[in-house]
């Protein structure tokens, strides 16, 4: 997969991209991040991108020119096929599914603002599609767009060692993950779950399926709203429920 990022700082984003997981996905050609910074499409002598706002006000806003200039130098005619998603707190919240819809171009544009953001023009006539990553405000659009390229190169084949991994992630099935343990079995006392030295692969899978449904139920009901459920899930579910209500009610756990 390619993906152009147009930003004012790349210099920001090269280590992440460099590094770990990213890094590796590189080498191996299975993904190509290019990072084009928006200052060398400037024309005049200052190298200007930014210009105070029509109508007063603090801050500056990025300039439409070296925007639209950078953009369409640098996709050409993909400029009527590949997607320029802008990062701003006024898109859509960045999710899971949308990580594994990205996932499946071959060839995605990515603009970072900063200041007070980009001149409107550019969101009218330029962009495709507006992504945020949550309701806060960043300095720029760097962070979020590498937040973007690292959750969608997980869902590409090949990237990571555990063909598996991104599968059982969580959120990959709607459920947050169980919890992970590794050696010592004893740390300060405190003890790996037994079942998980039994080497017993059943009841592994049982144990994990089931911490993975409790973790959902107490930390984000709202996701198991939208899943269904098999009956062992949802009979496990109700047990939860039962407990639940037992401890927070006293004259129940005594009856
Ligand atoms: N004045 C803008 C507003 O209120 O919508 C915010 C500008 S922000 C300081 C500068 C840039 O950071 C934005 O243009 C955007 O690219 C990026 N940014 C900030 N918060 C973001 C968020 N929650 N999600 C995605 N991008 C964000």
């Amino acid at each position: 997969m390619r993906i152009d990022v147009f930003t004012l700082f790349p210099e920001t984003m090269i280590p992440y991209l460099e590094s770990s997981i990213l890094g590796k996905a590189q080498e191996a050609g299975l993904l190509h991040v290019l990072l084009h910074n928006i200052r060398d499409y400037t024309s005049d002598r200052h190298h200007t991108t930014d210009d105070e706002p029509y109508g007063g006000g603090g801050g500056m806003v990025m300039k439409p020119e070296p925007i639209f200039s950078a953009v369409e130098s640098v996709l050409g005619e993909g400029i009527n096929t590949i997607p320029l998603i802008l990062l701003t707190p006024q898109g859509r919240v960045f999710d899971q599914k949308k990580a594994v819809d990205l996932s499946r171009y071959e060839h995605l544009a990515f603009l970072c603002g900063r200041y007070e953001g980009i001149d409107e023009r550019v969101r009218e006539f330029l962009v495709t599609e507006e992504i945020s990553m949550g309701d806060y405000v960043l300095t720029g659009g760097e962070l979020p767009v590498l937040v973007v390229i690292d959750a969608l190169a997980r869902q590409i084949p090949g990237v990571l060692g555990d063909a598996d991994a991104a599968a059982k992630d969580s959120h990959a099935m709607g459920l947050l993950e169980h919890p992970h343990y590794t050696r010592p079995a004893e740390f300060r006392g405190w003890q790996v779950p037994e079942v998980l030295l039994s080497g017993n692969h059943a009841r592994v899978e049982t144990w994990r399926r089931q911490e993975a449904l409790r973790r959902t139920y107490f930390r984000r009901p709202d996701l198991l709203e939208k899943l269904s459920l098999n009956a062992t899930d949802l009979i496990f579910l109700q047990q939860l429920r039962e407990v639940e209500k037992q401890l927070s009610d006293p004259r129940e756990s005594e009856s």
